[in-house]
């Protein structure tokens, strides 16, 4: 038995040539995740229903961007990619579903589930479906910090209204996780790294796709990994083929293990599988079903098929403002004196080089500039003895920055 696992390690070595995708639900899963009996927050104003058969549900999403630095503050052009991502995805619509091999083709599913970025937030304020929020945090460890504003990140919207999904900066090497349904509402959604999420902006290379957040939100929506996470295991869907374990890069067609079936061996461009964004481009019949089943009367996500928090006509107010980074403080790094002044001022800072390219512009109190200049560090005297008496600003600015002194020259 060891023997077997050491080759099983060692084959597994060789193959790892490329980024392998590492996926962090299962890990959540036994370290943080807990099943809970659901505190309700249902509006009872708008009975339950359960699903019309093979309807479209449309899932209302808010990603909250939680950002340290300017780059993991993502484009909104980034997440539109990631949305459109998940709408080809789950309807089947991806171009390269048209890559299925041919023994696989008619298992390929729609799933007929759709994803909108939330209009209207929790307060009824319109919002464009991303919260954009500063963190003090480089970086989140991957067991929920992001999802506490307590401990730096960002709480969640009620998730039986919203899709929460976090892009923020995921320590190591797991590119995200997932809340399988059923756990506690208040960690309920998925996490995605932000250089993994969308399929525009800067990207790792094999994760450049936006299926991360495909394979992550299928987790949410109760799939589980292809070989079940076991050796020649099984998933619990009848047509996704039992599996010796996970692939990863891009396998060639057919790829059999002493666990395949049939000839057709893995079906490793499933979503579900861990190989590269490029390689994956399937759900089955089967999982289309499991995940719909959450949605039925009485199941985890029955809730979100009330949602109406993508219609922007609910909003009854503006948006939140969003976060930036803000700017370094910079207690008394210049000064200027004297003040009031005669004949010279001196521009002084404790760091010369904090001056240099600066403009420093002094402006009447009819907001006239009446004396401009670009400084070049050290000490900088500005001669004001052709301004008359009275009130002035001196501002000190660059493309960054912006600082005003009130002068008097006397
Ligand atoms: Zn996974």
């Amino acid at each position: 038995m060891k023997f077997i696992l050491l080759a099983v390690l060692l084959a597994l070595q060789v193959e790892n040539a490329g980024a392998q995708r590492v996926c962090g639900t299962d890990t959540y899963k036994l370290d943080h995740y807990k099943k809970t009996l659901r505190q309700s927050t249902e509006n009872f104003r708008i009975p339950p229903r359960d699903t019309v058969p093979n309807e479209i549900i449309t899932i209302p999403v808010v990603v909250h961007v939680v950002f340290n630095t300017s780059l993991q503050n993502i484009s909104t052009d980034q997440v539109l990619s990631q949305i459109e991502v998940l709408n080809q995805d789950y309807r089947k619509l991806n171009k390269d579903n048209a890559l299925v091999p041919d023994a696989f083709k008619a298992f390929a599913g729609d799933t007929r589930i759709m994803f909108c970025l939330a209009q209207v937030d929790p307060e009824g304020r319109a919002t464009n479906g991303i919260n954009r929020r500063y963190t003090s945090k480089p970086y989140f460890n991957a067991d929920d910090g992001m999802k506490f504003k307590a401990s730096g990140g960002v709480d969640a919207w009620d998730p039986d209204q919203y899709l929460n999904i976090w892009v923020c900066s995921i320590f190591g090497r797991v590119l995200g996780y997932a809340a399988p349904p059923g756990g506690e509402l208040k960690k309920d959604g998925v996490v995605i790294n932000y250089d993994v999420f969308g399929s525009r902006g800067s990207l790792q290379r094999d994760f450049n796709k936006g299926r991360t957040t495909t394979h992550e939100v299928a987790h949410w929506l109760g799939l589980q990994h292809i070989w079940g996470d076991d050796f020649c295991g099984d998933d619990g869907i009848d047509d996704t083929p039992r599996q010796k374990s996970y692939n990863f890069n891009c396998p060639s067609f057919p790829r059999k293990t002493d666990c395949s079936p049939n000839d057709n061996g893995d079906m490793f461009m499933n979503f579900m599988d861990l190989t590269s964004d490029a390689c994956m481009n399937m759900f089955t019949h089967g999982q289309k079903n499991k995940m719909r089943s959450y949605f039925a009367l009485g199941a985890a996500r029955n809730a979100l098929l009330r949602s109406n928090r993508c219609d922007a006509s609910m909003a009854s107010a503006g948006p939140l403002p969003d976060d930036t980074i803000p700017k370094k403080q910079q207690p008394d790094v210049i000064s200027v004196y004297p003040n009031p002044v005669v004949s010279d001022i001196t521009i002084h800072s404790k760091d010369s080089k904090t001056l240099i390219g600066k403009t420093a512009t002094i402006r009447n109190n009819a907001g006239v500039a009446v004396l401009t200049k670009t400084l070049k560090g050290g000490d900088e005297k500005l001669n004001v003895d052709m301004l008359k008496p009275g009130f002035y600003i001196l501002t000190i600015e660059d493309n960054a920055e912006k600082l005003n002194f009130k002068i008097i020259k006397l």
